[in-house]
């Protein structure tokens, strides 16, 4: 079986800059894609709060220049996705889902967080065909059509804003009476004549023939006062928040209740030695590219120190 001196998991701001500082440290960083290649950021269009550029950057072209850069320094880049992990003792072992295997004397996870959806049978129904957890990604297709947005933080207040670039009419469903966005997302939102806030509503379903149509919606305001209603739209978009990428560590990895792997201190450091974790998959605060890429950054170091300490 292969044998590697560290192993990246995950394509993000994380993932990359830990390559980058591993290469230069004289480290050959392999990283494993993983489900989305690039990351988040792929799913963006104008990144604006990247250090550095002061007109913004496009998410790809940001992923793109962070690929080269590793690449430069010697990172080998590979595609299939980790779906399983021994961490049991070193050299840790991962199997991939096409069944190859490798070991690794250090590994970096920076899988990531996906988005999260309702669990509405629905959902996977029309998934692609009106139902998307991305906004910036698929709003093109809902020129001047009519969507929903369901979520209450600040990530559906954006994607909420963003579609009202396009969509001619977009409904906000917030479970609450109220939105948990920050203030200025907030100000946003209700300043805009193209976005209607739907308070106190859920989603029970979707309906449609080829695509979707609309949603049958229920408005409750305590129990006595409910009424469902179908609400005709061509777009269902989910920004309920995400799901960090942790499953296949978790039988060894210290997580919180979210499944966010836990780190020690300020360090990347988990509770298995020469394991670390960087970026969203471990960060369930601040979530931002700029601090995914100090981790990635901080685990590389480690990995560095550790592999010099071990004499590997
Ligand atoms: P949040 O966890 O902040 O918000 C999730 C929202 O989805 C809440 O309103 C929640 O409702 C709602 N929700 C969750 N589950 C369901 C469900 N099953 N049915 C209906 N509604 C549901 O996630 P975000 O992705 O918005 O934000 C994550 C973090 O990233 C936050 O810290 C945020 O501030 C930050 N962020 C910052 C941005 C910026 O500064 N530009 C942009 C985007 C995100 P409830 O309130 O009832 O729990």
């Amino acid at each position: 079986m292969e044998l590697l001196k560290t192993l990246i998991l995950g394509s993000g701001p994380a993932g990359y800059t830990a390559a980058i500082y591993a290469g230069r440290s004289g480290i050959t960083p392999v990283i494993y894609e993983g489900i989305q290649p690039g990351g988040q950021l792929t799913q963006t269009t104008d990144v604006d709060n990247f250090p550095g550029y002061p007109e913004g950057v496009d998410g790809n072209a940001l992923m793109d220049d962070l690929r080269k850069q590793a690449e430069r320094f010697g990172a080998q880049i590979r595609t299939q996705i980790c779906t399983k992990a021994d961490l049991s003792q070193r050299p840790y072992t991962l199997t991939f889902d096409d069944g190859s295997q490798v070991q690794t004397q250090t590994l970096i996870i920076a899988t990531g967080a996906s988005a999260k959806y309702l669990g509405l049978p629905d959902e996977e129904k029309y998934r692609g065909i009106g139902v998307s957890a991305c906004a910036t990604c698929d709003g093109f297709f809902y020129r001047k059509k009519t969507v929903a947005v369901v979520g209450g933080g600040d990530t559906a207040c954006e994607e909420a804003t963003y579609l009202s670039g396009l969509a001619q009419k977009v409904y906000l469903i917030v479970r609450k009476p109220f939105l948990r966005a920050s203030q200025a997302m907030q100000d946003r939102v209700f300043a805009n004549e193209k976005i209607e806030v739907l308070f106190e509503t859920n989603t029970l379903g979707l309906y449609g023939e080829d695509g979707v149509e609309g949603a049958h919606l229920v408005h409750r305001k305590g129990e006595a006062d409910e009424r469902r209603y179908d609400l005709p739209i061509d777009g269902f978009f989910l920004a309920i928040g995400h799901n960090p990428n942790s499953e296949p560590f978790r039988e060894w990895l210290e997580v919180d209740e979210i499944g966010y792997i836990k780190t020690q201190g300020q360090t990347p450091r988990t509770n298995v030695s020469g394991v670390f974790a960087a970026g969203d998959v471990a960060d369930p605060l601040y979530r931002q590219a700029i601090t995914a890429a100090a981790s990635g950054c901080k685990a590389a170091i480690e990995v560095k120190n550790f592999l010099d300490e071990h004499d590997l």
